[in-house]
Order: C-alpha cells, then structure tokens, then sequence
C-alpha cells in the first residue's frame, strides 16, 4: 500500500486552484493526470528575457517582454494563413503578433484593439516586419509570471498556455513533502546533489544540472532497485525443471539450418529451463533474426518434459500469425496447438479452456486473454513473451506468477538497445542475443527521396501494384505528440489521395480506429485482398506480408532511427528485392541528413541504435518513450549511459544489506518505489 504521506502526490490534479474538467483534458493529454506528473514535468528549457522600452532597443532574435498597444486584428485570408495582430510600440514602431492554427480565439480575447498590453517572446523578422509569433505571455500588467527573467518553458498541448502550467506546477511542488533520504549520504556527498524536494524545486527554477542529474538517478535507481527485487524474488521461487529429452524437436522438419546464434540460444534456454529456479531470460534479436523457431524449440522442450507453454503476444493480429507459423512448423510433431484471443466466446473458448485444464492442449497462443483469471493450467512451464517491450515489467510478473509453481519466462524484443542500455532495462533477466541473420537476406534497397516527388512516388507504387506487388505507406503518429489531430489529419489525407488511384485497394489502420476495424483492415491487406496499406506506426511491431516488398515513409525525419529500422524490417521479409523509400522534407537539419543517410547505409538495428543514440545526444530513448512502456519519464539517454551503472551497484548493495526494506534507507527506498510507482517491485517483497 503507498505510504500516507505520498497522499497530496497523488491526487488528481483539478484538486489544484483554478484546474477543472476543462483543463484537466489538455493535462492528460500530456501525460499529468496527478499532481506527482506535474511536478515530475520538468522544463524543456529556460529562456531568458529583457524588459525593452521600444523595438529600437531590441534584437531580432531576442527574448523580450515589451508593452505594445493592439491596432488591428487580421484573419487569415486563406485556410493555412495565420491570425495576426498589428500592434505598435510607444514609439509607434510596428510589430505583429502571430498565430497558427486554433489559437486565434484566445488571441483576440487577450489583445482587444485599442489596448496596451504586456508580450513576452521571441521577437522575428517577417520580410520587412517585426513579429512575435506565439506570445508566451499576455497580460495586462509587467508583473508575476510577465516579470520573471528566467522562464522555464513547458512541454505543452493545446489549450494550456505557460503561465497556465507554470502556475500548476508553482502549486504541485508546495505540495511535495520532505521525504526520507533514498540515496546513500555518501552518494549524494559527492556528486554535490540536493535533497529531493529540493531538486524538484530547483530542477524548474533554472538550469540546475545537479538538481537534474539527481531526480534522474531516482528514476534510475528505482528501476534498479526494482528489477532487483523481482530477480531476488525469482530465484527463491519453486520452478520445476524441464528436461526434455527431443523425441519432439527430433521430428521437426525445419526447411533452413539454424544459424549459430540460434543453437546456442536455444542451448542457453533449454540450459536454464533444466534448473529448478524459475527462468527469467530474454531473447533480444534483430528484426528477422528467426526468433519465433528458438521459441518453438524451446516450447517443444517444455512439452517433451510433459509441461504445457504459453506464447503471449501484444495483438491479435500477431497472435493469429504465430498460431498460424507455429501449426505449420510443428506439425510433424503432432502437439496440439489452440489459439485463444478476447473474441473467442461460446462454445470455441470453453473447449480450449477444457483443453488447458486437462492438459491436451500443449500449447496455447493469443492475447492476454490467455492468463486472465478464468484461464487454468494443468501444467504451465513455460511462458513465451513477444515483443515484451510492449508489456511493463509489472504485466510480465503478474503473468508468471500464476499457479503455485512459477513457470519458465522468454522474453522477446527485437528493439535494439544500445549493449549499455541493456541492463538499465532488463536488469531482473539474463540475455541471450541473436547477432547473426539467417543467411542469404537480401538488403533492403533504402532511398531517401525528397517530398517533391510525390507523383514519381505515387507512379511507381502503381507500377509496383500492378505487377501484383504489395506495399505499406506509413505516416508519422507519434503518440502524445502534440500535433497528435494534425498527424491523423495528414494520414487521412493521404489515404484519401491514394484511394483515387488505388480505390478498393488501399486500406487504411491507425491507432485510433476501433480494434475490430483496426484487425479487419489489417487482415484485408495481410490476405491479399487490399494492395496498398496506409498507416501509422501501428504496424511496426511484428506483422509479416511476405509479398510487400515496397514500404514508403513519410516525414522520415520525424522518426527515430530504430523506429525506421523497426518499420522497415516489416519488408524484406522473403527473399525478393526490397525496397523501402524514405520520403523527407526540402530543408532538413545537417543531423537530420545524417540521420537518414545512415539508415541507407546500414541494415544492422544496433548500429543504427547505438548511432541514433550518438547523434541525439540527450532527449529521447530510441523512440521507446513513443512506445510508452519501458522507457525513462526522466532521465534522458545522457543521464541513462552517465548514471545507471551506478544506480545499479546501489540497488544491488541495498538488497544485499536489507532485502525487505525494513531498514531506515529501506523504508525511504520503497517510498521512492511508489513514488515513481515502480511498487511491483515492493509487491515482490510480500511472501517473495
Ligand atoms: P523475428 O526474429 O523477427 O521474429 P522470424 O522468426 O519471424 O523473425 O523469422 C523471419 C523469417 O526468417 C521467417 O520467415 C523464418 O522462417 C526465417 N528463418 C528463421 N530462421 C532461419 C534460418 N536459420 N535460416 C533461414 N531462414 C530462417
Ligand atoms: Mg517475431
């Protein structure tokens, strides 16, 4: 149960001044549904401003805060025009205030003409005018917010402004108790780090490294810390050992060789599932690495040794595909396979769960249907994970901690994180890599084309089309981004395009369809039936259309360079010519260039890993934040590389000293856990 005193964290934030439902939407849209998320939402940057008294003492360039006096408002003449306003100084120099998009209504609200007002922000130059596009701040006075001369700026979604989630977060932080120490004092000495209320308020006053390098090692270290107890409480589970003796596997009439690295994958995994410990492994390879054949081998094992499997995926969609590839491949060993999803009802589902409880089905495949609690198991010894980036570490524990006897874990990725990331990441498994490709794969013919030929494009996928070929068009939708409408707009308005050339033969799938649709298009295009799939980043994990040999992304820009080599890894799949364009804006950055060029040049995820994360620096990590699951809220990949070593050797010196957490440091370790609700790790502890 979380600590009392972590009570005003977690309530919701129209429990603040001046937030109700109508705010509270735009917050959420960010991610901050407590009053934890606003604090924790820490300034994208400062900026530093000077109060002028007229333009003549001002830079284009320049942070200010000036008092103009509105003349005109002017609306847009076409759809994309922006709303401007036509103000002046006191020394009747002009400027105009400019604004994109929706935002126009809250702009004439706040700049009635004929009034002076108080505008921060950027001034530009706009041909011969001066313009400050998107004020930071209008008010009727200098003072408050308006005076402030570092300002942090906020990540923010539409219908927030700065001063409006300044405001929050001021609030939040009074909020934040002074909480026990979690970090050893000797750490926290010489680093030169503040005590957590302090970082927290220091992190969004001003460029505070230290405060920032802090809060990240919290997030670190609880993630340690966590992982930590999960393993510890693994390993004093009862386990069975499966020792299958291969009168299954022999049978097996695989068409290639297993490549190395998958012998001595499966040797690893089997290797583990003979001990009496539960396993807890994962299998980390490559797109088209052949993991799915090393889960059969392994799942054949376990039934050799009279134990059922199994093979969890993250959809259905995927879940049928397995169902499909694993009845082809096992059947000459006769095991009974069943597919079981949420939409199974009736008749069919009560006969798999018979099948499961009286052991006749070997191995199950599906959704998380499969574990919910109306699911029994005669015997299951192993559990199989795909693409386990998909499921937070809580859901993988819940899943293996079913019956009595705690089944075997795989885990799957095929995400490639950097060999230093690994550990911060999986640190409760043990890992195998799969760091060779079936021979004979064909590189992926990659281009990078910019978005002025379209119509080249367009022409050539119906070339492509006509000779019978399939092909993906993948649009950027990234999630919680803050032009989330503006995405699917530009997604549906390709769709629209290409169905005037395609009609019947293009279907679209994005995240926001209802599944059943979402499954329906996707079974169209995966049968053959439609040709041309547009979609957004849904498609990135696992799916398998031998016969789509084309995939064109737009804005390639935008992704990261796992993220492309994640979607491009949906072609290539056989053993025809693949290609995969790569559509970019005209003006694009000298990384941006980089960045495209190197998904031209390689084919190899962890190159493309390790480089994506040389040339971002900071920021993001490797586009698994837009995944959600595993990624770091708060430390940056900078921080991740720089601390989570470190955090590592705390966490483990911790257990080791007080494995309950019943210790003074204990106990404010585990505060820290609910905290950043790492609290499965604490739920270990119980019985563990
Ligand atoms: P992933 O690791 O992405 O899940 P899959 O298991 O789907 O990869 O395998 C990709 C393709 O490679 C499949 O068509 C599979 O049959 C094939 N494959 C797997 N192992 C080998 C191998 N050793 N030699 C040749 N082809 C293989
Ligand atoms: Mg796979």
């Amino acid at each position: 149960m979380r600590p009392d005193i972590l009570n005003p964290l977690f309530a919701e934030t129209d429990t603040l001044d001046g937030v109700g439902p109508k705010l509270k939407k735009p917050l959420e849209r960010l991610g901050l549904t407590r009053i934890r998320d606003l604090a924790y939402h820490l300034p994208d940057r400062f900026v530093t401003r000077r109060m002028v008294a007229d333009l003549d003492n001002a830079q284009v360039g320049e942070q200010v805060i000036i008092a103009l006096t509105v003349a005109e408002h002017r609306s847009g003449s076409s759809g994309r025009a922006p709303f401007r306003v036509f103000a002046h100084d006191a020394k009747g120099n002009a400027c105009a205030l400019t604004y994109f998009g929706r935002s126009s209504y809250t702009a004439k609200k706040q700049l009635p003409v004929g009034e002076q007002r108080w505008i921060a922000g950027r001034l530009d130059q706009y041909g011969d005018m001066l313009q400050i596009v998107h004020p930071d701040h209008v008010a009727k006075e200098s003072t408050g917010a308006m005076g402030r001369q570092v300002e942090p700026i906020y990540r923010l979604a539409e219908g927030l402004t700065q001063p409006r989630i300044g405001g929050m977060i001021e609030q939040a932080l009074e909020r934040a108790p002074e909480l026990l120490e979690w970090i050893d004092p000797s750490v926290l000495d010489k680093q030169g780090w503040p005590q957590w209320r302090n970082a927290l308020t220091l992190a969004h006053r001003s460029e505070n490294g230290k405060a920032r390098d802090r809060l990240a090692y919290d997030e670190l270290f609880a993630n340690a810390l966590a992982l930590m107890l999960v393993r510890a409480s693994n390993r004093a589970r009862k386990g069975q050992a499966l020792h299958g003796n291969g009168h299954l596997r022999d049978k097996l009439k695989l068409p290639f060789p297993l490549t190395g690295a998958q012998q001595r994958s499966i040797t690893e995994i089997t290797g583990d599932m003979a001990q009496p410990s539960p396993m807890l492994r994962l299998l980390q390879g490559d797109v088209g690495a052949g993991k799915t054949v090393v889960a059969l081998e392994a799942m054949l094992a376990a039934v050799e040794a009279g134990a059922q499997t199994a093979l969890l995926a993250p959809t259905e969609l995927l879940s049928r595909q397995h169902f499909e590839t694993l009845r082809k491949m096992a059947a000459p060993t006769g095991v009974e396979i069943a597919l079981l999803t949420g939409r199974d009802k009736g008749k069919a589902r009560e006969s798999i769960l018979m099948g499961l409880l009286d052991g006749s089905i070997n191995i199950v495949v599906g959704t998380h249907a499969i574990f919910q609690d109306t699911v029994a198991y005669k015997n299951l010894g192993l559990v199989v994970i795909d693409e386990q980036h998909r499921f937070g570490v809580s859901q993988r524990l819940l899943l293996t901690q079913k019956g009595k006897v705690t089944p075997h874990t795989l885990a799957m990725t095929a995400t490639p994180i950097p060999r230093t990331l690994v550990l911060a990441q999986h640190g409760e498994m043990e890992v195998s890599q799969l760091d060779e490709l079936p021979p004979g794969r064909q590189a992926i013919d990659t281009r990078v084309v910019p978005l002025e030929r379209m119509d080249d494009i367009v022409a050539g996928l119906s070339r492509h089309v006509s000779g019978g070929g399939q092909a993906y068009w993948v649009c950027p939708m990234v999630r919680g981004s803050e032009n989330e409408n503006e995405d699917l707009a530009a997604a549906e308005a390709r769709y629209a395009a290409l169905k005037k050339h395609f009609d019947e033969d293009v279907v679209m799938v994005h995240g926001q369809l209802a599944p059943e649709l979402k499954d329906a298009g996707m079974a169209r295009f995966a049968n053959g039936d439609a040709k041309v799939l547009v979609a957004t980043t849904v498609i990135e994990v696992g799916v398998d259309v031998p016969n789509a040999t084309l995939m064109v992304i737009e804005q390639a820009e935008r992704f990261g360079l796992a993220q492309l080599h994640q979607l491009r890894g949906r072609v290539g799949r056989g053993s025809a010519k693949s290609v995969c364009v790569l559509l970019r804006v005209a003006e694009l950055s000298e990384t941006g260039k980089q960045r495209l060029a190197l998904m031209r040049e390689s084919q190899d995820g962890f190159r493309l890993a390790e480089e994506d994360l040389k040339l971002r620096g900071g920021g993001e990590l490797l586009g698994t934040r837009q995944s959600g699951e595993e990624g770091f809220r708060i430390a940056t990949l900078e921080q991740t590389q720089k601390f989570a070593e470190m955090a590592q050797d705390e966490a483990k010196l911790l257990v080791e000293r007080d494995g309950g957490l019943e210790g003074k440091r204990g106990e404010a370790a585990r505060m820290l856990l609910y905290l950043l609700e790492r609290d499965w790790g604490v739920k270990t502890l119980r019985g563990g």
